[in-house]
């Protein structure tokens, strides 16, 4: 009987904590065995280039699995450079020194070997699912093999081993089930093959295991009566060259979509895909689809934003928030740099500064790739802005307005100029050398805004107005403040800053008139005055005090209880027949008068698109003057 020997005591820990699992997600020993088998092809490959006694070419390197469900057994195989009795005791005794560590120092010459995982807790992990592990091997260029074996925390025994052929057979005795834990699902072909697609598709080496399925016998296909088989095939389980690593050149655009298409499960044509590859600081290559339309659950928060992070072609983590700015969490992709460690945690992730800089450099990758979008084809871009415009606008206004200088030029708005959208840009650039301000109105639709009183003066001038629909437009606009050091303008303003405004005044003692409407009106609005910017209208109702009418909607649905309302400003325009009939009533007729009050201020409340206090009472105060 051999001795024993006792792992290192830091691997123990990591053992002890492997065996009672630290994983929740135990099915990622798989991963952890296929990259380490992943790794030691890399090296021998690395070798075989330089000497002829390795005896393989490109081609012959492969892990094999294979699965023995009465035994309750499986194997990972490769070919790659094994261990001699040395390795073992360092590599599988002990954590801290890192096999692939040492080996990319010793070849730094030639940077060109890219080697997965710098941190040694991969292999252990075979003992959350295993209760015994095997490892038989042999290394290149030594005389004999090694038969490494393992229960666990008690220790490790290793003895010299026939072998014929160069690499390493991991051997896991798969656990028995237990009340919570299903150990036997590892045993189902169908689960391993499952496992090798989602976490290991882009290893390089082809991944092959033997697949039993029926099959319709030869002869008897398109027959009325197919015969089956069921025949059991060696298969390469996955698919080797990640589509983001392949030149850009040699990809279809159906591919990208294809791609996009099984790995998000999306249905739409993306309006961008976006490749890009980055040496530096952190070197990664990143393929990354902006969506053409929102998912179902965009808006709700049961959309998760992320991107999938890949190291050296391994999945590291499904979802990684942090490679997101919120503005821009529509877009769905991959990132994949060997600067990230395989066995990074979620909870260093978020203050690692490699990824803090990646997720810099994608940020502006994005928006430029918008801004290019927005130039080169506008139909998409406007489609595009339709389905996540809100979004856009979200990220301006959100973290007190820090990200708008760079996403106030994706901004679009419908406006008076045309029925097409437009971009801060093209109004600025239209604007006449006379005209101060960028004007805005907020109302529930273009037509709607069209149509308002108070849009009446500045259109005359043939100023443009940006028409604000969305709830979000406004809180926008204030943020934003100007743009190109135009100041923004709601066309609502006292001072509109327009020359001539309509200023004229052709009724006497109008200060008294004012007063009687104001009056007859009380606490139903603040202020009542002489407009400056009303041509043809009668009346017209603006909003005071920083808080507009869209607003108070937008607040009204959103915290009914605080009450939050815009000051009523009842604007009269002194010089419309309508206007001077009721000021030739007043001392005459004051009764009558007040209706003509009460009539102006519901009529200003309606093209407002307020809500009237009592519609049947406005109807019968209407015919009683009629
Ligand atoms: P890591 O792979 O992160 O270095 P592991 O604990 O997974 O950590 O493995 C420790 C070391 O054991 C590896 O660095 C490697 O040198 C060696 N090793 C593991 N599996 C194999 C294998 N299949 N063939 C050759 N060496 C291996």
């Amino acid at each position: 009987m051999m001795a024993k020997k006792q792992f290192k005591s830091e691997s123990k820990r990591l053992l002890d904590l492997m065996i009672n699992s630290i994983y929740t997600h135990k099915e990622i020993f798989l991963r952890e065995l296929i990259s380490n088998a992943s790794d030691a092809i890399d090296k021998l490959c690395f070798i075989s280039l330089t000497d002829d006694k390795v005896g393989l070419s490109r081609e012959d390197f492969k892990i094999n699995l294979t699965i023995d469900k009465d035994n309750r057994v499986i194997t990972i195989e490769d070919n790659g450079i094994g261990m001699d009795k040395d390795d073992l005791d360092k590599n599988l005794g002990t954590i801290a020194s890192s096999g692939s560590y040492r080996f990319k120092q010793e070849m730094e010459k030639t940077d060109d070997v890219d080697i997965i995982g710098q941190f040694g807790v991969g292999f252990y992990s075979a003992f959350m699912v295993a209760d015994k592990v095997e490892v038989y091997t042999k290394k290149h260029g030594a005389e004999s093999g090694y038969l490494w074996t393992s229960s666990g925390a008690d220790g490790y025994t290793i003895k010299e081993a026939d072998k014929d052929s160069v690499g390493s057979v991991v051997t896991l005795h798969i656990k028995d089930d237990t009340e919570n834990e299903n150990y036997s699902e590892f045993l189902e072909q169908y689960r391993i093959s499952e496992l090798v697609k989602k976490y290991s598709d882009y290893i390089r080496y082809p991944i092959v295991m033997d697949m039993t399925r029926s099959k319709v016998k030869e002869g008897t296909e398109g027959s009325d009566k197919p015969e089956y088989e069921t025949v059991t095939e060696a298969e390469t389980l996955n698919s080797m060259v990640p589509i983001w690593q392949r030149p850009k050149k040699d990809v279809s655009d159906e591919e990208y979509e294809k791609f996009y298409h099984d790995k998000f499960m999306a249905f739409d044509k993306p309006a961008k895909i976006i490749t890009t590859s980055v040496e530096g600081v952190v070197t990664y290559k990143a393929l990354l689809y902006v969506p053409s339309k929102a998912p179902f659950d965009y808006y709700t928060k049961d959309y998760k934003k992320g991107l999938q992070l890949y190291s050296s072609g391994v999945l590291i983590m499904e979802n990684c928030e942090e490679l997101l700015p919120d503005h821009f969490r529509f877009v769905k992709g991959v990132v994949d740099s060997q600067d990230f460690s395989l066995n990074i945690s979620r909870e260093v992730l978020q203050h690692d500064h490699q990824l803090k800089t990646v997720a810099q450099t994608l940020e502006k990758k994005i928006k430029n790739e918008l801004s290019s979008l927005l130039k080169k084809d506008r139909e998409t871009y406007e489609n595009f802005f339709g389905e996540f415009g809100r979004q856009l606008k979200y990220g301006i206004v959100s973290n007190y307005g820090m990200h708008k200088d760079s996403l106030k030029d994706l901004l679009m708005f419908n406006s008076s100029n045309s029925d097409k959208l437009t971009t801060l840009g093209e109004y600025v650039d239209r604007m006449s050398e006379e005209q101060k301000y960028i004007y805005f109105a907020t109302g529930e639709s273009v037509d709607g805004i069209s149509k308002l009183p108070q849009a009446e003066l500045v259109l005359s001038k043939g100023y443009e107005i940006l028409y604000c629909t969305q709830d979000i437009d406004e809180f926008t606009i204030q943020t934003l403040r100007d743009y190109n050091d135009k100041q923004f303008k709601s066309v609502d303003d006292d001072d509109l800053g327009i020359e001539g405004e309509n200023n004229e005044n052709e009724v006497e003692n109008s200060d008294d008139v004012l007063k009687f409407v104001k009056e007859s009106l009380g606490d139903k609005v603040s202020e009542v005055v002489a407009s400056k910017k009303l041509v043809s209208h009668p009346v017209c109702m603006t909003a005071k005090g920083g808080i507009s009418f869209e607003m108070e909607k937008y607040f009204a649905a959103m915290q009914p209880e605080a009450g939050m309302k815009a000051q009523r400003c009842l604007e009269l325009n002194m010089n419309h027949d309508a206007v001077k009939a009721m000021c030739e009533l007043i001392g005459k007729d004051d009764e009558k008068a007040k209706k003509y009050a009460q009539i102006f201020y519901n009529q200003a409340l309606l093209i407002a698109g307020l809500p009237i206090e009592n519609p049947s009472e406005y109807a019968d105060l209407v015919c009683s003057i009629m």
